[in-house]
């Protein structure tokens, strides 16, 4: 007999959101040389971060539970965004974050809107709480907030799930075209507003915070610009009303106690952010200035990591099989029209050699 799940987890199809490059490893026999597909950083971590992690790997560091509370973390987050700390919530990252907003606001059957191709976490949240998903298609490579927001009245929905700047495309956003998108939500419909990549957005602005509007949460985290991904730790921004939310559900002991710490030291170490955010704008020149050699046109990214123009889904799917194989692990948009795209994470200078190496070989053949 199988056991009776939900019903609707009964409907969900046996899947595993991503497929882990560890995976393809097991898969393949072979490991990775370069690793540039799940927009992890190439710049390391903070020298603080590092030794605090050290100095902790005792009994006080591992064996206690964390902070419940998270005080430390919000205090200094508190500083650093200029808003109370009663505006934060912290927790096991934005994925870990966005399961538990869907927990809040989706019943069975509510509607939630996203675009087409873009990041699937909230979708496998969604499918998962039964809510029902609609999506809007991407419109010249940007996520369309205008249809959003169409899609939204239509189906009555109660949360819209917008990345900005976007993964996978590494667009971005202008702060008075999310503010139209707000304005024209329906009633009880909240914008749930994925800023993973808002650190490497040099040269726009990103939408004010505002901890009085009760339809925003806004997302944030340790994993791409502070490399902390690995050790699992994000938090939100959003009206106390939602905070409290938040707080009435989540796992509290569910951070890491290195990844506090970590997180910690991160922000304390001042220099460190702006270092990687030019070594990744610098990155980004690399990769374009190869594109332009190879004849690949590419868009102009606001994240860390570049997606390039291959012409055909059919032949960005054969490209990124013959990089997979050379041992250089990327990834591409799965749907059309994103699906003759593939996404290269800025590397180092020496991982981006090796790969000008493989895709200028594939280029010539092709
Ligand atoms: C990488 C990524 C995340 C994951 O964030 P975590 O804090 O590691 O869970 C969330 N959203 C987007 C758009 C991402 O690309």
């Amino acid at each position: 007999m199988t056991p009776s799940f939900t019903p609707h987890i009964q409907m969900l199809p046996d899947a595993v959101p991503f497929i882990g490059p560890e995976t393809l490893e097991r898969n393949s026999g072979k490991k990775f040389s370069v690793r540039l597909g799940a927009n992890e950083s190439a710049f390391g971590i903070s020298d603080h971060a590092q030794q605090a992690i050290r100095d902790a790997a005792n009994r006080q560091g591992c064996s206690w539970y964390g902070d419940p509370e998270n005080y430390e973390l919000r205090s200094l987050l508190s500083t650093k965004h200029n808003v109370p700390m009663d505006n934060l919530c912290v927790d096991a990252g934005i994925d870990s974050l966005l399961g538990l907003s869907i927990r809040l606001f989706i019943s069975p059957g509510d509607n939630v809107i996203t675009s087409e191709g873009a990041y699937p976490t909230v979708n496998y949240h969604v499918n998962g709480y039964g809510g029902m998903l609609h999506t809007v298609p991407y419109r010249d490579n940007h996520e369309d907030p205008v249809a959003l927001a169409m899609a939204a009245r239509k189906h009555n929905a109660r949360l819209v799930y917008l990345a900005n700047p976007d993964n996978p495309m590494g667009t971005c956003l202008a702060p008075d075209a999310i503010r139209t998108l707000l304005s024209e939500l329906p009633d009880n419909c909240l914008l749930l507003l994925d800023e993973a990549y808002l650190e490497f957005m040099t040269g726009t602005h990103s939408l004010p915070l505002d901890v009085t509007d009760n339809r925003l949460i806004r997302f944030r985290t340790f994993s791409k610009a502070y490399g902390l991904a690995g050790m699992r730790i994000g938090y939100t921004i959003a009206h106390t009303d939602i905070i409290s939310g938040f707080n009435r559900i989540r796992n509290h002991f569910g951070v890491n106690r290195l990844a506090q710490l970590a997180a910690v030291a991160s922000l304390q170490d001042t220099q460190f952010l702006p270092k990687v955010v030019r070594q990744v704008e610098a990155g980004r020149q690399r990769i374009y200035t190869m594109a332009d050699k190879l004849s690949i046109n590419y868009l102009p990214s606001a994240t860390n990591f570049v997606a390039i123009d291959i012409g055909s889904a059919e032949q960005a799917e054969a490209f990124l099989s013959t990089l997979n194989d050379a041992g250089i692990f990327m990834r591409k948009p799965a749907v059309k029209p994103l699906s003759r795209y593939i996404r290269i994470g800025v590397g180092t200078a020496s991982e981006h050699h090796q790969l000008e190496r493989v895709l200028s070989g594939i280029v010539q053949e092709s």
